[in-house]
């Protein structure tokens, strides 16, 4: 087995070395007041053992890596519904592109974009009592930590200025695939994404993906074949317009958000997270990437 500790130390190391950290996101302005100074990395490997680095206790905004978690409790309420209303192929485009949706019927690529997302934000107002609630519940349970909350300022900030999940939205309201008001969907939407975690937590909320569909708390959520699908997605969409540069660099499934978060799996063997705020052009953690390829190098250990 790796000396993952030491692994861990040396790219945090070089990370700090780094000269160019990227930018932060500033779309949502909230995201734009974090210091991209922050780094950190946690790993849980398969038998529960935890090495983390830097700043891995220090919660921040999961954003579209919530997408994941999303869909993974919308395919425990409705299965294989979804795909009649979600297609499963890379977009080869920005995460909030929004011609593709047009030219395919208001049909999104795939549920990690944003309009996929926003689709699968409408399965779960339509199938959840209270959906902010409940979701949440969801994500405490996995991770067994009632701390994890919303962050409402966040979520505010991105309902002022999220212009293109409005447009995103609406057109997918003119072609009928969406059933709820655009208001509701995209408050849980926005809310889904404003959730803080810290890599720690991250990498605790995923480790069913890494462990056919049971949770650290022991308990099944999902089937094994709905783990091999989500893994599948987050290996082909993942990281937008830069999934093919991720398999390629560093050979797991995974999904990256605009917070500078990432998660990376390696079926039964660990769950990987990282948290770098400032962004490569393509809108993935730039020294996050970076690390996640050093350790996959490092390690010997990719699906590959
Ligand atoms: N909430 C963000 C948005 O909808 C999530 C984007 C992301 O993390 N890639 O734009």
């Amino acid at each position: 087995m790796p000396d993952f500790q030491a692994i861990l130390e040396t790219i945090y190391q070089d990370a700090l070395k780094a000269h160019d950290k990227g930018v932060v996101a500033s779309y949502i302005p909230e995201l734009a007041k974090i210091d991209k100074s922050n780094f950190g990395i946690c790993l849980i490997t398969s038998e529960g053992k935890e090495y983390g680095i830097g700043d891995y206790k220090k919660p921040f905004s999961i954003q579209s890596i919530s997408k994941v978690l999303a869909l993974s409790k919308a395919m425990s309420l409705i299965g294989e519904a979804i795909w009649e209303r979600i297609d499963v192929e890379p977009s080869g485009n920005p995460f909030n592109f929004l011609s593709l949706l047009e030219i395919e019927n208001g049909i999104p690529r795939n549920p990690l974009i944003n309009s996929g997302a926003i689709v699968i934000a409408d399965i779960l107002v339509s199938n959840l009592n209270n959906p902010k609630a409940d979701f949440l519940k969801y994500v405490r349970d996995l991770t067994g930590d009632d701390t994890i909350n919303y962050n409402k300022e966040v979520a505010k900030s991105e309902k002022n200025t999220g212009f293109k999940n409005y447009a995103s939205a609406n057109l997918l309201k003119s072609f009928k695939n969406l059933n709820n008001s655009i208001d509701d969907v995209l408050d849980f939407y926005f809310h889904q994404c404003s959730l803080e975690m810290n890599c720690n937590q991250l990498s605790k909320a995923f480790y069913l993906f890494a462990n056919n569909g049971k949770c650290l708390q022991n308990k099944l959520h999902i089937t094994d074949r709905q783990v091999k699908r989500i893994n599948a997605l987050m290996l082909t969409c993942g990281f937008y317009d830069e999934a093919g540069e991720f398999a390629f660099e560093v050979g797991l499934p995974g999904k990256s958000g605009v917070g500078g978060g990432i998660v990376a799996l390696l079926p039964d063997e660990f769950v990987i997270s990282t948290w770098s705020p400032g962004l490569n052009k393509k809108g993935n953690s730039k020294l996050g990437m970076l690390a996640l390829a050093e350790f996959t190098t490092m390690t010997k250990q990719s699906i590959f």
